[in-house]
C-alpha cells in the first residue's frame, strides 16, 4: 500500500514535466529542420566562377569571404542527386583568390547587393530561441506555483473555490434519511435566512457546526444542502488542500476564505475533512508539515474567535474522526455544536434509494423496499453507487428499464467486488471452495450470527472467493457471544483448510487480521476480558503507552488477544469436524455452481430455513 502511495505522488510530476519536454523537443526539431531546408546548397568556388563567366549569376550578397547568391536559371547541382538543380547558393571565396571578382560580376551584369538574398533568421526569433529554455523554465515554475495554490496562482489569487448562491442547487430534497439531524440543520438555515431576527432578540446564534460521521453518510451533501436551502453563498475548502500547498499559504488561504465570506454574509464557510489539520496536537501525525498544520489550524481558530456571530457567517466542518480532533476546536464559540450523521436505517435507505432513482427508469419488478432490506450498513454514498451500477448494467444490456435482476447483479458487484476473469487451477478452486464453505458453514451453525447472504468462489479483486454475511436488522451494539461468533466465522476458512488438507495456506491472511482486530477491540476497548477488566486500554489511535498504559498491562492484553483467538480457532476446527458432511456437501455444490445465494447456500448445507 505504501509503495503504491509513493508511486502516485511521483507520477504526476513526470506527467507534468512531459508536455514541457515534448513541446521543447518539437519546437527545437522544427526550427532545425526548417533551417536545413531553407539553407542554400554550398557550391565550390570554381563552380561559382563558371556561372559568373556564363553570365548566369543574377545577384550576390557577401559578408567577408562568404558569398551568397542567386542564379538567373537553375543549373545542375555539382555533386548533387541526379536531376537536382539549384538557383540559390553559398560559396566560400578562398583567401588566396586573386581574381577581380567585383569586375567580373559587373561585367556579367549581376547585382551586388547589401541585403542578404536568403533571409537570415530574424533577431527576434534568434532571441526567442536563445531564451526559449529560460522562458519555458519560468513558465513551468509559474504554472506549478499556480497549481499548488489550489488554482489561485500568483496573478489570479481571487479565484477561490467559491460558489455563488445560485449555483448551490442542492436542497433538503436531495438528502434523505437524516430526519434526526434535519431539525438541527433547519435552525441554522433559519438563522442564515434572517440573521436580523436573531440579532433583535439578542440570541446567540450558532457559529461553528461540526458534522461527524462515517465516510459516505452525506456530510458534504448536507453542508451544501444547508447553503442551498438558505440561499446563501457557500465557501468550501478541503482541509487537506491547506497543508498540501506551499509552506505558509495555508493560513493565508484561511484568512482569505473568511474575508470573502464576511463580505457577502450571511454565508457558510465549509471546511471538509477537518481532521487533516484539526488533529489533537498530542495524538499521531508526528511527521513533517506539522507547523503548517498548526498555523492553519490556529488561523481558523483566530478567525472564528474574531468575528461576532451577528455577522452571519456560519462555519461548518466535516470529519469522520471526531475523536481525534483537537479539543481547542470544540470549545464554546468555535465548533460548539456537533451533529452526528449516522448511516441510514432501513427506512432511511429506502428514502435514499428513492432520491437516487428519481431519474432512473425502474421496471415494475424493481423493488426498492426489498433492496433497502438487503443493504444494512450501507451508507448514502454506497446506495447512490449501487443505483448507478444497476443503471450501468441495464445500459450494457441495451435495455431501457432497470430490473430487479439488474439491481441484484449490482448489489453483488458492490458487495463482493467485480469478478476477475481468470482461470483458476482445479486444485486452487477446490481449496477455495473448502475455505469459503468453512466461513459460510460456521456462519450458519452459530446461533445469533449474521445470516450468510452469498458464497462465491469467483475471484474478485485480490480475493479468490467471498462469503458475505449481513445482519437481518440494523445492529447497534454487539455482545460477547456475537463477537466470538464473528471471530470463529472469520477463522472458518483457515479451519476448513486444516480439517481437509491438514495445512493452512497464505489465503487466510486477511481473515487473521479480521479475527485479531476483533479480539483486540474486545480486550482493549470493550472490556470483554476478565483478566484485563472493564478498562479502556487501547486508544482509538496512537501509542497506548502515551496515555500512561503500563508495559505489563499491554502484555496482558496481548496474552488475552492470543487466548481469545486461539480458543475461537479450536472451536472453529471442532465445529467443522463435527459437521464434516455438511462441509463436504456445501463445497460440492459451490464447486458446481460457483456462486450460491442465501437460500441455495443453506439448502446445500442441509439446513431448512423458513
Ligand atoms: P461524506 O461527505 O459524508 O463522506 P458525501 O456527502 O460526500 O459523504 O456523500 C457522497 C454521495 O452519497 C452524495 O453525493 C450523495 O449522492 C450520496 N448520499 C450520501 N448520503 C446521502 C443521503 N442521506 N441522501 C441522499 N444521498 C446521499
Ligand atoms: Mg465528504
Ligand atoms: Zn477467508
Amino acid at each position: 500500500m505504501t509503495e503504491r502511495g509513493q508511486d502516485n505522488r511521483k507520477r504526476p510530476w513526470l506527467r507534468r514535466m512531459a508536455p514541457v519536454l515534448i513541446g521543447y523537443a518539437i519546437v527545437f526539431g522544427l526550427l532545425t529542420v526548417q533551417d536545413r531546408a531553407d539553407a542554400p546548397p554550398t557550391v565550390a568556388y570554381t563552380a561559382f566562377e563558371q556561372q559568373v563567366q556564363a553570365r548566369n549569376v543574377a545577384e550576390v550578397f557577401s559578408t567577408g569571404d562568404t558569398i551568397e547568391g542567386k542564379l538567373r536559371t537553375a543549373v545542375a547541382l555539382p555533386g548533387g542527386r541526379k536531376g537536382e538543380t539549384y538557383t540559390k547558393f553559398t560559396t566560400e571565396r578562398p583567401t588566396f583568390a586573386a581574381d577581380d571578382l567585383l569586375a567580373a560580376l559587373e561585367k556579367s551584369g549581376a547585382t551586388v547587393r547589401a541585403t542578404p538574398v536568403v533571409q537570415q533568421r530574424g533577431t527576434l526569433l534568434n532571441l526567442l530561441i536563445s531564451f526559449g529554455p529560460v522562458l519555458l523554465l519560468v513558465g513551468f515554475y509559474w504554472w506549478m506555483l499556480k497549481n499548488q495554490r489550489g488554482g489561485g496562482g500568483l496573478l489570479g489569487r481571487r479565484r477561490e473555490s467559491r460558489v455563488q448562491p445560485g449555483t448551490v442547487k442542492t436542497t433538503f430534497a436531495d438528502v434523505a434519511g437524516i430526519d434526526e439531524v434535519k431539525s438541527e440543520i433547519s435552525e441554522i438555515v433559519d438563522f442564515l435566512k434572517d440573521p436580523a431576527k436573531y440579532r433583535r432578540i439578542g440570541a446567540r446564534a450558532p457559529r461553528g457546526v461540526l458534522l461527524a460521521g462515517a465516510p459516505g453518510t452525506g456530510k458534504t451533501l448536507l453542508a451544501r444542502a444547508t447553503a442551498g436551502e438558505a440561499g446563501v453563498p457557500f465557501f468550501s475548502a478541503s482541509a487537506a488542500e491547506f497543508i498540501e500547498v506551499v509552506v505558509g499559504v495555508g493560513a493565508s488561504r484561511v484568512r482569505e476564505l473568511f474575508t470573502e465570506a464576511r463580505k457577502v454574509a450571511p454565508a457558510i464557510v465549509f471546511i471538509d475533512e477537518i481532521d487533516a489539520i484539526g488533529r489533537s496536537r498530542s495524538s499521531g501525525g508526528g511527521f513533517g508539515g506539522n507547523d503548517e498544520r498548526e498555523q492553519t489550524l490556529n488561523q481558523i481558530l483566530t478567525e472564528m474567535d474574531g468575528f461576532s456571530a451577528e455577522e452571519g457567517v456560519i462555519v461548518m466542518a466535516a470529519t469522520n474522526r471526531p475523536d481525534v480532533l483537537d479539543p481547542a476546536l470544540l470549545r464554546p464559540g468555535r465548533f460548539d455544536r456537533t451533529i452526528t450523521v449516522s448511516p441510514p436505517d432501513q427506512r432511511g435507505r429506502l428514502e435514499i434509494l428513492r432520491v437516487h432513482t428519481r431519474h432512473v427508469p425502474l421496471a415494475a419488478d424493481a423493488d426498492l423496499e426489498r433492496l433497502s432490506r438487503s443493504t444494512p450498513g450501507m451508507t448514502g454514498a454506497d446506495l447512490a453507487n449501487l443505483v448507478n451500477e444497476g443503471a450501468l448494467i441495464t445500459a450494457r444490456r441495451g435495455a431501457d428499464l432497470v430490473t430487479a435482476a439488474d439491481l441484484a447483479a449490482a448489489l453483488e458487484k458492490v458487495q463482493l467486488g467485480a469478478a476477475r476473469n481468470v482461470v483458476m487451477p482445479e486444485a486452487e478452486r477446490r481449496r477455495t471452495a473448502y475455505h469459503e464453505s468453512g466461513h459460510a458453514l460456521l456462519g450458519m451453525l452459530q446461533p445469533g450470527a449474521d445470516p450468510v447472504r452469498k458464497v462465491s468462489i469467483i475471484p474478485r479483486g485480490r480475493a479468490l472467493g467471498v462469503t458475505l454475511s449481513t445482519p437481518d436488522t440494523d445492529r447497534y451494539g454487539y455482545d460477547e457471544d456475537y463477537l466470538r461468533g464473528r471471530i470463529i466465522g472469520a477463522l472458518g476458512g483457515m479451519a476448513a483448510e486444516e480439517v481437509i488438507f491438514g495445512l493452512v495456506t497464505t489465503g487466510a491472511e486477511s481473515d487473521l487480521e479480521v479475527a485479531t482486530g476483533l479480539a483486540r477491540n474486545m480486550v482493549g476497548r470493550w472490556g470483554m476480558s476478565a483478566k484485563v477488566g472493564p478498562v479502556s486500554v487501547l486508544p482509538s489511535e496512537g501509542d497506548p503507552r502515551a496515555t500512561g498504559v503500563s508495559e505489563q498491562l499491554l502484555d496482558t492484553v496481548d496474552e488475552e488477544i492470543r487466548r481469545i483467538v486461539e480458543e475461537c480457532y479450536v472451536s472453529a476446527v471442532k465445529l467443522l469436524r463435527d459437521h464434516h458432511d455438511q462441509l463436504e456437501s456445501l463445497t460440492e455444490r459451490l464447486l458446481e455452481r460457483e456462486t450460491l445465494d442465501e437460500t441455495e447456500a443453506y439448502a446445500a448445507a442441509g439446513f431448512t430455513r423458513v
